[in-house]
């Protein structure tokens, strides 16, 4: 694939009109990966990026996989000294950063290293140099089960690991969800995500470019410009706050979405209410989905059939899952246990991290999530939470879930997280912790005396702490290691 395909058809359609055909983006990448293998970088080498999402910076993501190399996006919203610990892990044999970080990134970095930048309009350094290279450029070959990408987890339950992807986890994954999901060179997605996580670079461009359709490129979720894009998309994916936000406004009604097929939550629990409310607003039913840096997508509702509001579906095409006790056997139908799975999407590995590798992945190919979930009947999987969230309260097993969901019904409350703190009778005690609704007042103990009758006496909160929000990060992520921390030391 040294030369264009013929293909003038757009493949990103820009918020100012500007369109980039797949022929464009195809050259671009080519010009890209031929400045990459020009500036040193070997096969298997990591090209870390640090870059806001532009045209520019998809079209560096293609040219590394094109040059043999291996992916490694990171959140621009990291800080040096994050950045230091990732690039001293990754080794990448080059950075490229936005030009305002590169005097700071240059600290860092050893000599053999090479730092360029790129921009948020896509200028830079690295564009410079790029221009006087040729757009034909042939792949460098590669096998199923070479590295692609390195992929850091989001760092919801600690330190984030670097997940080795190789090109047939990619390509297997993209390949069962645009059957799964019926993607066409006909589809427009509208594409809100970051491009540093699994879900915005795999699950959303993987799918789009693969089926040949177009994707309306926005830098970031900004409710007036998928306002404005809706009635040009035929598909949305998103993580559960971008539509809370939608719903937020009067202006997003079913007019808007006449010509859209699909929507798409995961990232993030999508809670019932919201899966609800969003089919009375616009008769469409959210497709809900499941997956992890670790493993792509792992279950997904399905297309056709029925999306139940609550649950992430069925098992792809391809994905094995199990549902297992602590006692390390299967647990029966309905029964909370962890999530398991196995199959051509599960990853390789975490990288320089043999010792995490061998703990989570079994030399038989199944992978611990670390969620815990049910199945039921149906083969319709529900996860009940994270593992490393589950609350020991008096040696009683306590699923935050299932507590939030009940708080969440209380007037007043927007939404609410629960966890384990340390209490010296108890071991942990169930703390909740509590977003009003803007406006109202509810109190603490008033909510507490309201759960007495819905929940038993040891999932009731010891206490109640109210807040404005609770903190997410960019995927919609509560951040539960974060709010325990913070109140470690409220019975100490
Ligand atoms: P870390 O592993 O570093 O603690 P993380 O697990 O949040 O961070 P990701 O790989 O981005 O990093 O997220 C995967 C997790 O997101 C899953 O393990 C699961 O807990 C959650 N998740 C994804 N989709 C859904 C969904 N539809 N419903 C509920 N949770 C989901
Ligand atoms: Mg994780």
């Amino acid at each position: 694939m040294g030369s264009c395909r013929g293909d003038d058809r757009a493949a990103l359609i820009l918020p100012d009109g500007r369109t980039i055909s797949h022929d464009a983006l195809h050259l671009l990448s080519g010009r890209l990966a031929n400045l990459l293998v020009s500036e040193g970088v070997k096969p298997g080498d990591r090209v870390a990026a640090q870059v806001e999402k532009s045209p520019e910076a998809f079209a560096l993501y293609l040219a590394t996989l094109r040059a043999g190399a291996v992916f490694l996006p990171l959140n621009p919203a990291y800080t040096s000294a994050e950045i230091a610990y990732f690039v001293g892990d990754a080794e990448p044999a080059l950075v490229v950063c936005d030009p305002a970080r590169a005097e700071q990134r240059a600290r860092f970095m050893d000599g053999d290293k090479r730092l360029m930048t790129l921009d948020a309009e896509g200028k830079g350094s690295l564009m410079d140099a790029a221009i006087s290279h040729s757009e034909a450029h042939w792949p460098i070959p590669r096998e199923g089960r070479d590295l692609a990408a390195i992929l850091y987890t989001s760092g919801t339950t600690g330190r984030s690991k670097g997940a080795m992807l190789s090109h047939d986890n990619l390509l297997s994954n993209a390949r069962v969800l645009m059957d799964a999901w019926r993607f066409t060179s006909n589809d427009v997605l509208l594409h809100a995500l970051p491009i540093f996580h699994t879900h915005g670079l795999f699950v959303a461009g993987n799918v789009a470019l693969l089926s040949g359709g177009a994707m309306i490129w926005l830098p970031k979720f900004d409710a007036d410009a998928i306002i404005r894009m809706l009635p040009r998309a035929t598909a949305m994916m998103g993580v559960p706050t971008f539509y809370t936000r939608l719903l937020d406004r009067a202006d997003f009604d079913r007019d808007l979405v006449s010509r859209m097929r699909l929507f798409t939550s995961g990232s993030a629990p999508m809670l019932a209410e919201t899966h609800r409310a969003f089919t009375d607003r616009t008769g469409h039913r959210i497709l809900e989905r499941y997956g992890m840096t670790e493993t792509n997508m792992s279950t997904s509702n399905p297309y056709e059939g029925d999306r139940r509001a609550g649950t992430v579906g069925l098992p792809l095409p391809g994905v094995e899952l199990r549902i297992v006790g602590s006692d390390g056997r299967t647990v029966s139908e309905g029964e909370v246990g962890m999530i398991e799975v196995r199959g051509g999407n599960v990853f390789l590995g975490y990288w320089r991290m043999p010792e995490k590798t061998a703990e989570d992945l079994a030399a038989d190919g199944w992978f611990t999530t670390g969620d815990l979930g049910t199945q039921d009947a149906d083969g319709y999987v529900t996860i009940v939470g994270r593992g490393k969230d589950l609350v020991i309260s008096g040696g009683f097993n306590v699923y935050p879930k299932e507590v939030e969901e009940q708080i969440d019904r209380i007037d007043g409350v927007l939404e609410s997280a629960v966890i384990g703190v340390p209490h010296p009778d108890l071991g942990e005690a169930v703390v909740a912790i509590i977003a009003r609704r803007p406006g109202a007042d509810p109190d603490p103990q008033a909510l507490i005396d309201g759960l007495a009758d819905r929940l038993a006496r040891f999932k009731q909160p010891r206490k109640v702490v109210i807040v404005d929000e609770l903190p997410r990060n960019t995927m919609g992520k509560v951040q539960k290691a974060a709010l325990r921390a913070e109140y470690a030391n409220l019975f100490g």
